[in-house]
């Protein structure tokens, strides 16, 4: 007997939906990018439970005719392609009429469609790739389609789906990705009766704005980026790249060819090539970058979902890429005057012209600075760690000149004198010791606010005027967990609204800091650290706020002021690097 025959098609449907649909957000991406395909200018989504319940996309596209709509359902039923060559100068999203059967075989769909000859509309209903109904209807023109009731049938899946916050997140995700690199599409998004977004058509980098810049905007998110421009004969690529002062551990960063977002290790490796030497512990840079190239120059079908894409001529592409935006940031200056980032190269031109230029004669390692910690200003992994001490049997002996051994070589009634309101300069036995401000006040309230945090008691102050704290929907999945403790921090918060909320009270520390930008800097690095409420909630708070309430860069000090801050800050076990890793003080080495 013969055992080989063909699957029934709804099973092959199902089969392919574990491929193509994984999870609420891998359906919305398949409907959005159908809408998008039929030109579509306005995308309405509504979500019920993360999708589980329901995923609604509402398009203004060219709508289907009764038996396209029927067709569209079968498998690799598409519009897209009709031969083998078509594949290769694809415009379009989809393209493998695998998207609308695999989700019907797995959900209860329905979906109404017109176009605009067509006097009405056609409803059809589909089941388990079981067709319900198919009847005229009234309906604007576009398609309405309702995907309800997501893996009712495949249990494994449905148990596979994370919590409803998660999958939310990831629904953003695939919204981000595909509203990122539509500006001119117009998009709302609501999710349990709650619109999360509206976005207005508009450009690229009023589209990134709208979607990161949050809703209260006092200082643009955009502001932090310079833009990227070039076109080639090969490829022209536009775009944003952060500025490398405003990189982060945890940056937003986007590569987007033809109108398809796409992860790139490759080309992720150019931009980083492009930032080498400006960027300071482990931060990262942001960017939003958008490839136009021909479509034949590359092959979008080498994963099958599709964010993975191979070009012709990678190399060519990373050598543009990376010098467009070494451009770009060199136009943007960013080298400041004293570089405390690159290991001690601070250049100060001693020689005349008939200054004989001799080989200094030295018994020792000229370069030797003894307050210069191992590696520590290189990228370090873990800031804790170099504030320990270090081991004896990893250092050699003249090294371990102790921290607690400098307070001692300040020289008595020693005068401090300010450059460039930036670096305190002070005289040591070892040589001109040069500390940034900013960053030595860093250090001093960190430890101060550390400690406080440990044992809270903390004096509230109430706001004579109620502040808002706006925030966006990934903010607010961030801030939820962190309510407890920031009232007992002193900042009483109130829900106002589905993303934000009113503080009518604030840590008396904050003192004159924006409690609103307090607020946002902790949700960020909290955020950035990845960190628990447990492990990390302490460090990031307390480095937040000390970076907010710290002197700034710019501020004149008088010599009492500028005495208080050396000597509270020599005073403490750790203080030649900030908790982020930036170093506080260099010594020019009076030997040298
Ligand atoms: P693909 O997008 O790969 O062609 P799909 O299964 O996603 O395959 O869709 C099948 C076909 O249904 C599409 O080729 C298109 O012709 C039609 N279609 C799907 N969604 C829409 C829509 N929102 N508006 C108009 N036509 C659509
Ligand atoms: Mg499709």
């Amino acid at each position: 007997m013969d055992v080989v025959r063909l699957l029934p098609d709804a099973v092959a449907n199902q089969i392919a939906a574990g491929e193509v649909i994984q999870r609420p957000a891998s359906c919305l991406k398949e409907l959005v990018e159908n809408s998008l395909d039929a030109g579509a200018t306005r995308i309405e989504i509504l979500l019920l439970d993360a999708g589980r319940t329901l995923l609604q996309v509402i398009d203004n596209g060219r709508g289907m005719s009764d038996t396209d709509t029927r067709m569209a359902f079968e498998r690799h039923a598409t519009s897209k392609i009709q031969e083998a060559k078509d594949l290769f100068t694809l415009r379009t999203m989809g393209f493998r009429g695998e998207a609308l059967p695999s989700i019907a075989a797995v959900s209860h769909v329905e979906i109404t469609s017109r176009r605009e000859d067509d006097e009405v509309g056609t409803l059809l209903e589909i089941a388990g790739s079981q067709v319900i109904r198919q009847e005229a209807c009234q309906c604007a023109v576009g398609t309405n389609i309702k995907v309800k009731d997501l893996f009712y049938n495949v249990p494994a899946r449905r148990k596979f789906l994370k919590t409803d916050q998660t999958e939310l997140r990831n629904l953003l995700t695939e919204f981000y990705h595909i509203a990122l690199v539509y500006p001119q599409v117009q998009f709302t998004l609501a999710h349990n009766d709650e619109i999360l977004y509206s976005l207005p058509a508009t450009n690229e980098k009023q589209r990134i704005e709208a979607i990161f810049g949050g809703a209260t905007n006092r200082t643009l998110y955009t502001s932090r980026f310079v833009e990227v421009k070039t076109e080639t004969e090969l490829v022209n690529i536009y775009g944003f790249v952060g500025k490398p002062e405003e990189a982060t551990k945890n940056a937003q960063q986007y590569f987007f060819v033809n109108g398809r977002y796409m992860r790139h290790p490759y080309f992720h490796k150019a931009v980083m090539t492009a930032y080498a030497g400006l960027l300071s512990g482990e931060t990262v840079p942001s960017y939003f970058l958008y490839f136009t190239i021909a479509p034949d120059a590359i092959d979008v079908n080498v994963h099958p979902t599709k964010t993975e894409i191979k070009f012709a001529d990678e190399q060519l592409i990373f050598q543009i890429l990376l010098s467009v935006i070494r451009e770009s940031l060199g136009k943007f200056n960013i080298s400041p005057s004293l570089d405390f980032n690159r290991e001690g190269e601070i250049e100060m031109p001693v020689l005349t012209g008939d200054t004989p230029i001799s080989q200094p004669k030295v018994m020792v390692d000229p370069n030797y600075n003894p307050f210069r910690p191992n590696n520590a200003t290189k990228a370090p992994k873990n800031w804790e760690s170099l504030y320990s001490p270090p081991s004896s049997h990893s250092a050699p002996q003249q090294e371990l000149i102790p921290d607690a051994f400098l307070p001692s070589l300040l020289p008595e009634g020693w005068k401090p004198y300010q450059y460039q309101e930036k670096y305190i300069l002070c005289p040591s036995p070892l040589g001109l010791m040069a500390i940034e401000q900013h960053r030595a006040h860093v250090v001093v309230l960190y430890e101060q606010y550390k400690a406080m945090l440990q044992h809270p008691t903390f004096a509230s102050q109430q706001l004579l005027f109620p502040e808002v704290l706006e925030l966006t929907m990934d903010d607010m999945l961030v801030i939820e967990p962190l309510l407890d403790s920031l009232k007992g921090l002193g900042f009483e918060l109130d829900l106002l609204g589905k993303d934000a909320y009113s503080i009518s009270g604030v840590p008396a520390l904050l003192g004159q800091t924006n409690p609103v930008k307090a607020l946002k800097d902790i949700i960020y690095s909290v955020r950035e650290c990845g960190a628990t409420v447990e492990n990390g909630f302490v460090h990031s708070i307390a480095l937040s706020l000390a970076q907010d309430t710290a002197i700034p860069v710019g501020q004149s000090l008088t010599d009492d002021q500028m005495r208080d801050l050396v000597e509270k800050l020599i005073a403490l076990p750790h203080y030649r690097l900030t908790p982020d890793g930036k170093t506080v003080l260099t010594i020019i080495d009076i030997n040298l």
